[in-house]
């Protein structure tokens, strides 16, 4: 483990300074846990999932603290963008309406100044650089060309697996670059209803719970008896399933499959926990360029070797009944309990994990020693390159990484100017 160069203090108006640029709709003093804010949500919450206020009141009666997760989705017309409309296409989707708070929305602004260009289908191969100084960028264009660009700054922001694969290709090799890759240990508790959960509607979650972040008494006797120092869980999100072709995969087919389909028993009464769990940083856990596999430009791809620690199977191991207890109280009449990556071993395909928070891979620090980035996102060996995505998280944290990387990404942005 390793501490963040810098401390919420420091985050706190960048994470403001988003939440007004994304548009996040969100109910204050609704999580007992949440740290202080220094000024209202942009919008007030959009309207909750009928599961999950079942759901939130069967953890209510067990102790746990639910709430309206703040979420990047349009609760009111904002940005000049409309109001979502619920439409169960939220997670994995991008937004028909633009109401989502995605990268797209932040893109057409920026396009919208007409300051920016952006070069679709170009994928830049190669930063350039002189002594500690980057001096451009070379690209493959959609047609193949190649050629280079000239740039006074660089700012990469291609995410975990992609960045390091980028800083890898360009020759850089500090020794901790592409480690301590972070994706969340996840512990999923899906079970079904007597009742209809409405699962297919709404955006996807819209309540969460904390407590497992937090812990308790139960999660340190749980610690002390592995032999750890401490467990973290994460945020529990309150989800249903509402996603078609998902189901589909699930169900026999053939003659059957389409008379089960309209029936969709799952789809009608699953109700979920998913557990994002906070993931230890281990520098096993890592990104480096694959020795054999190419991409059809011919460039090495980016290998990802990634298992779980003691600790996120310990907490997973804890957690995981408690989360199946809230189902229970929910009203389930069957509940499975799983985590990803699954706890086959490490060629099984279960291994590889489902989750999409990639973070770590180029970790901030003052010590060039021990970090590839310093605090303001630069990377120690060439001064005018910065990294703006969740490779410079130092821990994963139990929380979606999006506010953070784009609350470091604008603090990033200000100290360039
Ligand atoms: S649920 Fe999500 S995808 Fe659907 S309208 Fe709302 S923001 Fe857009």
């Amino acid at each position: 483990m390793a501490d963040w160069p810098l401390g919420y203090d420091d985050l706190e108006p960048y994470y403001a300074e988003v939440e007004a640029v994304i548009g996040v709709a969100g109910t204050e003093g609704a999580n007992p846990f949440a740290a202080p804010r220094s000024g209202p949500f942009p919008m007030p919450s959009g309207a909750p999932m009928y599961g999950a206020l079942v759901s939130s009141a069967a953890a209510e009666r067990l102790g746990y603290h639910p709430y309206p997760a703040p979420t990047a989705a349009n609760s009111v017309p904002y940005g000049g963008r409309p109001a979502c409309n619920n439409c169960g296409f939220c997670a994995y989707f991008g937004c028909p309406i633009h109401a989502k708070g995605d990268p797209v929305a932040m893109l057409m602004r920026a396009m919208g100044t007409g300051r920016a260009e952006l070069l679709a289908e170009t994928f830049v191969s190669r930063i350039r650089h002189d002594g500690h100084r980057a001096t451009g960028v070379d690209l493959v264009g959609p047609d193949g060309t190649r050629r280079s660009m000239d740039a006074r700054h660089v700012i990469v922001a291609a995410g975990a697996i992609e960045t390091p694969r980028l800083l890898l290709l360009s020759e850089l090799d500090h020794p901790l670059l592409g480690r301590y890759l972070m994706t969340h240990y996840q512990t999923i508790v899906a079970g079904s209803m007597p009742f209809r959960t409405y699962a297919e509607r709404g955006r996807a979650v819209t309540h969460v719970h904390d407590d497992m972040i937090v812990g308790d008494d139960a999660s340190r006797a749980a610690a002390a008896d592995a032999g750890l120092p401490w467990l973290r869980g994460g945020m529990v999100e309150h989800s249903g399933s509402g996603l078609p072709i998902m189901e589909a995969k699930h169900m026999p087919w053939g003659e059957l499959h389409p008379r089960i389909m309209a029936d969709s028993a799952i789809r009608k009464r699953l109700w979920a926990f998913i557990m994002q769990g906070e993931d230890l940083p281990y520098a096993g856990n890592r990104v480096d360029l694959d020795p054999s596999v190419r991409d059809a430009r011919g460039f090495p791809v980016a290998r990802v070797t990634y298992r779980p620690g003691r600790h996120e199977l310990v907490a997973s191991a804890h957690y995981g009944p408690r989360l199946r207890e809230i189902l229970k109280e929910m009203g389930s009449e069957w509940a499975a309990l799983s985590s990803s990556p699954g706890p086959g071993n490490a060629s099984s395909p279960e291994a590889i994990p489902e989750s999409r928070h990639n973070m770590g891979t180029g970790r901030m620090g003052t010590d060039p020693a021990s970090s590839v980035v310093d605090p303001s996102g630069r990377l120690h060996q060439l001064e005018n390159v910065v990294v703006a995505d969740s490779s410079v998280f130092v821990t994963s944290a139990g929380y979606g990484p999006t506010l953070t990387l784009a609350a470091l990404a604008a603090r990033a942005a200000h100290l360039i100017i």
